[in-house]
């Protein structure tokens, strides 16, 4: 069973982090739903929701999203997903059920650098970075391969540019995990593309990414669809074999690229 101690609701962030070190057995508590699924001792549980961390604030040249927006925020807010075309409202609408994502937060999705998250796959194509309490700002894309361990989310910082972008998923079932998800960003021509689920951590693919540009051919984008295999570890799990998600993600390479290039819209 999972236990909490004690819990506290610190009035700033410099409070809270002093007491996440003081003991290892403290932690940070985001929307709880994965936390409450596990069997540890919590020592002083940190509940974050008195900092004002939950909400999106718009800039000229950024997004800041607090660590406590929830992914029902993150889905239905309408300036973020006019900025970025739909994707972090692609990216959330399948989690569980819009109860569960009026609870489950962004930090506590980006800290916990799940195989199977949407989220963060969506998050890696996009010029992002993550602010940490101690270690400051560092890019998504080092968070993700880091070893950050102890410390606090703040936000997320998201820069807005010309990109274009699109997220894809296959579900066995509607609000299941995904068993593969793919995000495509356009920039001025240069392509990122990051799948997750594979079933381990999304990952950029970067030498994929960078067979495409501009309009690619059904050659390159085939090209670069064999590279996406060959450059990050595909697997199976009780959910799909390692052939199905390779075959999933030359599909998806394509879909999202009509959807960039072609116009195409979202299947439902
Ligand atoms: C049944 C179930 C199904 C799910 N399905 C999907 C899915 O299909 N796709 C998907 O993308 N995700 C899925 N998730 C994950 C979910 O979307 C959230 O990512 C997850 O619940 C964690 O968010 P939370 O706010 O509940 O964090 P919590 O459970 O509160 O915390 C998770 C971890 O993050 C730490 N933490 C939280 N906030 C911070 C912070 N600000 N700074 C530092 N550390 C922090 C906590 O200490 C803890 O270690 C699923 C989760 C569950 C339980």
């Amino acid at each position: 069973m999972f236990t909490i101690k004690e819990y506290v609701r610190p009035e700033s962030l410099d409070e809270a982090y002093k007491i996440l070190m003081k003991n290892k057995k403290n932690a940070i508590i985001g929307g709880m739903l994965w936390m409450r699924l596990g069997k540890r001792t919590i020592n002083v549980g940190i509940d974050l929701s008195h900092l004002g961390l939950d909400k999106i604030i718009e800039r000229e040249d950024e997004f800041e999203i607090g660590s406590m927006v929830t992914l029902r925020e993150l889905e239905t807010n309408e300036s973020l997903n006019l900025a970025f075309q739909d994707i972090f409202k692609e990216a959330s609408r399948h989690i569980v059920g819009v109860q569960f994502r009026n609870l489950a937060t962004v930090g506590g999705s980006i800290y916990s650098r799940f195989g199977f998250s949407d989220v963060l796959t969506a998050f890696l194509v996009l010029d992002c970075y993550v602010v940490l309490h101690n270690g400051g700002k560092v890019s998504i894309l080092d968070f993700n391969n880091g070893d950050y361990e102890r410390d606090i989310i703040e936000k997320i910082i998201i820069k807005k540019n010309n990109s274009k972008n699109v997220y894809l998923n296959q579900r066995l079932s509607e609000t299941d995990l995904p068993i593969i998800a793919m995000a495509v960003s356009k920039e001025n021509d240069k392509y990122k593309i990051a799948v997750g689920a594979r079933p381990s951590k999304a990952e950029l693919a970067k030498k994929a990414s960078d067979l495409l540009s501009g309009n690619p051919t059904d050659e390159e984008i085939n090209k670069a669809s064999e590279e996406i295999i060959k450059e990050l570890d595909f697997g199976s799990n009780m959910r799909a074999s390692k052939e199905y998600r390779e075959y999933l993600s030359k599909v998806f390479l394509k879909r999202a690229l009509d959807i960039i290039n072609g116009g195409e819209t979202y299947d439902d």
